[in-house]
């Protein structure tokens, strides 16, 4: 299965120790920091082979934690919550059954995190089903069924068999963000791999994807914060 973790797959950060150990080790410190532990025999190319063949694994676990370390929404009169990449604040007023956004602000009765969680639910599905349809039929990339969940550690993934496993919590992300997911697992239809050949479809499709590779790299935490 082909999943794509909450930061990019080139790039990744970390802090190298060398000591007189005989194998590589990784580790993901409470910091969310990537700490590698080196024998001195293993020249640099050695090492960034090693990460960039593990980078699935360090993605996911950088993900969760920093998921760990997100402050958490309190649900307060005034305080902020993000939708497709904007802010806007929580009203809470009596009067008010489920959850309702009025374009600029939430407003609710008990604000909490079931009522947001189904929000954003619906929310996304309503988004983000036409866009992966608008992609799928206009570059002809055939998926069989979508699924709409949160996810700690993936925003998608895509099977052998061509199902798509979407996470609702995108709907945080702005939409350039949720187009290029829809995109990235559109594209493991063709290609089960990150090649070069993958990479290049993505950007015949969102020739600026990258924007969203970062935005993800330097926000995808803060859509754990519910
Ligand atoms: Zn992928």
């Amino acid at each position: 299965m082909q999943g794509l973790g909450l930061t990019n797959n080139q790039n990744i950060k970390y802090k190298l120790v060398r000591s007189k150990r005989k194998t590589l080790s990784l580790q993901i410190n409470k910091k969310a920091q990537l700490i590698v532990r080196s024998p001195h025999r293993l020249s640099n190319k050695e090492i960034e082979k090693f990460i960039c063949e593990k980078s699935e694994w360090i993605n996911n676990k950088i993900a969760l934690s920093q998921s760990n370390i997100v402050s958490k929404h309190r649900y307060i009169e005034n305080e902020d919550f993000l939708y497709l990449g904007n802010l806007y604040p929580l009203i809470l007023s009596k009067q008010i059954k489920a959850l309702l956004f009025d374009g600029k602000s939430f407003i609710s009765s008990i604000g909490d995190k079931e009522d947001f969680l189904k929000w954003y639910k619906s929310a996304f599905t309503k988004i983000a089903i036409p866009r992966l349809n608008y992609y799928a039929d206009t570059f002809q990339l055939k998926y069989n069924k979508v699924r709409i969940k949160a996810q700690k550690t993936l925003w998608g993934s895509c099977s052998k068999e061509n199902n798509i496993n979407l996470n609702y919590l995108l709907i945080m992300a702005p939409v350039a963000v949720i187009d290029y997911v829809i995109v990235h697992e559109l594209a493991h239809t063709v290609y089960k791999n990150h090649s070069k050949m993958f990479w290049a479809l993505v950007a015949s499709i969102l020739p600026e994807y990258k924007n969203s590779i970062k935005w993800l790299k330097e926000n995808g935490y803060k859509l754990h914060s519910l």
